[in-house]
C-alpha cells in the first residue's frame, strides 16, 4: 500500500470524513440539488457515523435526468464517432488511476470494505473504462448474402437511454460494469446508486464529465429504491435496465420495465458452491476459499458461500480453514484489516438472524458465529468470519443467500452427490471445483447449472469473462465483450439495386 493512500486513510480516520466529496446530484453535466430539496446522510459503516451527505432524489429528479439523457442520446452521443467515445473512456480511466488514493478511501467510507479491496476496485473501474473504450470502435455488423440484386446488412445500434440500478457491495465497480459498455455502445445512462453507498457514484460521474463526456450522457440520481429506483425502472423513455441486487427487487424491476417493454439484465446474487474433491491441493483450496467467502465480508453476489466437500478430506480442511478464519483481523476498513464492516445495520441484522437460526436448529458453528465491533473504537457493524459445519441440504442457510461472511459446509461421499448438492438450490450464479483430475473437472463444469464455473481458483477471469446467472440468479451477462450485447440492437437494412 503506497504512503499516499495511507496518509489519506489516516486523515480520514482522524477526521471521520474526506475533503472533495460531492454532495449534489449530477444531471446534465451539472451539480444540482434535488427538486424537493431532500437530503440523506452517508454513514461510514466502520463507525456508524455520517461522513457526508447527498440529495434524496424523487421522481421529479428522475424525469429531469431521463429527459437530459434522452436529449444527449438523440442530439450527441449516438452520433459521436466511436473513436471519440473510446478516447473519452480511456481519458476517464487515466483520471481514475490518477485519483486512486482519494477514490479508494472514499469507497471504504462509502461501503466499509478494507482499503486494499477498495484500491483493487478502483483499478478494476479503470480497467473497465480501458477495456470498453478499446471495444467502442470495434462494434461491427455483418452482411447477409441474399444474392441477385440485393444488398443486405445488419448494423449495430445503441438501444438508447439505459438505467443502472446499483447495489451497495461494489458501488463503483458495479456502476462501471454497466455504464462503461453502455457508453461504448453509444447509449446514455442514468445511474441510481444504493442509498447506503451513493457518494462514489457521484465522484465517478464527475470524473466522466472531466474526461469530456458530453452533458447528460451519464446522470446520477441518488435516493431510495422507492423514490428513485421505482420511477426510473418505470420510465417509458428508458430502453434497458441493468439491475444488480435482491431477487424480490429484481422481480419488481422486471415487472416495471415490462410496462414499456424495455429489456433488462438481472444480476440477483446466489448461493454458489465450491466443490472440494479429495484429490485436490488442500492447502491451496483452503487459502483460495478464504478469499471466496470472506472477500468484502462475504457481501459478494458470487461468493463461494457453500463448501461442498468430500468426507475423506473434510476434517483436515475444516481444521486448517477454521484456524485461518479465526486469525483474520477485523476492523475499520481504513486500517486495512482482512475483514471490514458490513454495509448497514439492516444487513448486519439479516446475517445475525440467519446464523442465530442455524444455531437454534442445532447446526455446529466451527468458527465465529456472532457480530462484533471495531476493536479500537468499540463501534461499527461487523460480523465474525463464520463456518456452519455439516449443514443438511434443506436447511435455510444452504438454500438462502446470507450475503455475509458465513460459509455453509455440506459433506458428500461421491462426485455424483457433489453435483446434486451443487445444483440443489434455486440459484445458479457461480461455482468452483478444486481437483487435479481433469475428467472430474470437465464433467462437473459441464453439468453444474451456473453462469460461470472456475477450476482451482475461485475468482478466476476478472472483467474479461462473461458473468451472470441462471435460475433465480437472473439472466443476461455482464463483463467481457458479451456485456456490449445488452446495449446494442440490430437493425437490418436490405436494398434492391
Ligand atoms: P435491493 O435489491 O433492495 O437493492 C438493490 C438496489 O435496488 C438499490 O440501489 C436499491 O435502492 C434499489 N431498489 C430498491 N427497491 C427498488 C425498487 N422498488 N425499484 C427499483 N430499485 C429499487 O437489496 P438490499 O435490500 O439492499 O439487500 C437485500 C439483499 O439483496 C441482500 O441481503 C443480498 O442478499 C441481496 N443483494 C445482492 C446483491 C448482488 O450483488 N447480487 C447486491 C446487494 C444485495
Amino acid at each position: 500500500m503506497s504512503t499516499a493512500i495511507q496518509d489519506h486513510a489516516a486523515q480520514a480516520l482522524r477526521t471521520g470524513t474526506l475533503p472533495g466529496l460531492p454532495d449534489q446530484l449530477h444531471i446534465d453535466g451539472h451539480w444540482r440539488p434535488a427538486v424537493a430539496g431532500g437530503r440523506m446522510e452517508a454513514i461510514d459503516p466502520g463507525t456508524e457515523k455520517p461522513f457526508a451527505e447527498c440529495p434524496a432524489g424523487t421522481a421529479e429528479d428522475v424525469d429531469i435526468a431521463v429527459a437530459s439523457s434522452a436529449r444527449a442520446y438523440q442530439e450527441v452521443w449516438r452520433h459521436a464517432a466511436p473513436a471519440q467515445r473510446a478516447t473519452i473512456l480511456r481519458d476517464a480511466a487515466r483520471l481514475v488511476r490518477a485519483r486512486v488514493e482519494h477514490l479508494a478511501v472514499a469507497e471504504t467510507l462509502n461501503c466499509g470494505k478494507p482499503l486494499a479491496e477498495s484500491r483493487d476496485d478502483v483499478e478494476t473501474v479503470a480497467r473497465l473504462l480501458d477495456y470498453y473504450g478499446g471495444a467502442a470502435d470495434k462494434l461491427q455488423g455483418d452482411t447477409i448474402p441474399l444474392g441477385g440484386n440485393f444488398v443486405s446488412y445488419n448494423q449495430l445500434e445503441p438501444v438508447g437511454v439505459t438505467a443502472h440500478i446499483v447495489p451497495w457491495n461494489f458501488p463503483m465497480f458495479s456502476m462501471m460494469r454497466g455504464v462503461a459498455p453502455a457508453l461504448a455502445a453509444g447509449c446514455t445512462t442514468v445511474v441510481k446508486p444504493a442509498e447506503t453507498s451513493s457518494i462514489t457514484a457521484l465522484l465517478l460521474a464527475g470524473i466522466l464529465s472531466e474526461a469530456g463526456l458530453p452533458q447528460g450522457v451519464c446522470n446520477v440520481v441518488t435516493g431510495t429504491g422507492a423514490a428513485v429506483g421505482e420511477p426510473l425502472s418505470l420510465h417509458p423513455e428508458v430502453r434497458h435496465v441493468t439491475f444488480t441486487g435482491s431477487v424480490d427487487t429484481g422481480r419488481r424491476v422486471m415487472q416495471n420495465a415490462a410496462r414499456h417493454i424495455a429489456s433488462v439484465t438481472l444480476e440477483l446474487g446466489g448461493k454458489s458452491p465450491a466443490i472440494v474433491l479429495a484429490d485436490c491441493d488442500l492447502d491451496h483450496a483452503v487459502e483460495d476459499m478464504l478469499e471466496a467467502i470472506y472477500l468484502n465480508a462475504g457481501q459478494v453476489c458470487s461468493a463461494g458461500s457453500r463448501l461442498v466437500i468430500e468426507r475423506s478430506v473434510h476434517d483436515a480442511f475444516i481444521e486448517k480453514f477454521s484456524a485461518r478464519a479465526r486469525a483474520l483481523t477485523i476492523g475499520h476498513g481504513l486500517k486495512n484489516p482482512a475483514i471490514g464492516a458490513i454495509n448497514s445495520r439492516r444487513q448486519l441484522d439479516r446475517i445475525t438472524a440467519a446464523v442465530d437460526g442455524a444455531r437454534a436448529r442445532g447446526i455446529r458453528i466451527a468458527a465465529g458465529g456472532g457480530r462484533t465491533v471495531d476493536p479500537d473504537s468499540g463501534a461499527g457493524w461487523f460480523f465474525q468470519p463464520t463456518i456452519l459445519d455439516d449443514v443438511p441440504a434443506d436447511d435455510p442457510v444452504v438454500r438462502e443467500e446470507i450475503f455475509g461472511p458465513v460459509l455453509c459446509v455440506q459433506i458428500v461421499d461421491t462426485v455424483e452427490e457433489a453435483l446434486r448438492a451443487a445444483n440443489g438450490t434455486d440459484y445458479g450464479l457461480a461455482a468452483c471445483i478444486y481437483t487435479k483430475d481433469i475428467q472430474k473437472a470437465l464433467g462437473l463444469a459441464r453439468d453444474i447449472d451456473a453462469g460461470q464455473v472456475t477450476v482451482n481458483q475461485y475468482f478466476a477471469g476478472g472483467i474479461y469473462t462473461p458473468f451472470g446467472g441462471n435460475k433465480l440468479s437472473g439472466f443476461g451477462r455482464e463483463k467481457g465483450l458479451e456485456a456490449l450485447r445488452n446495449y446494442c440492437r440490430i437493425k437490418n437494412v436490405t436494398i434492391r439495386i
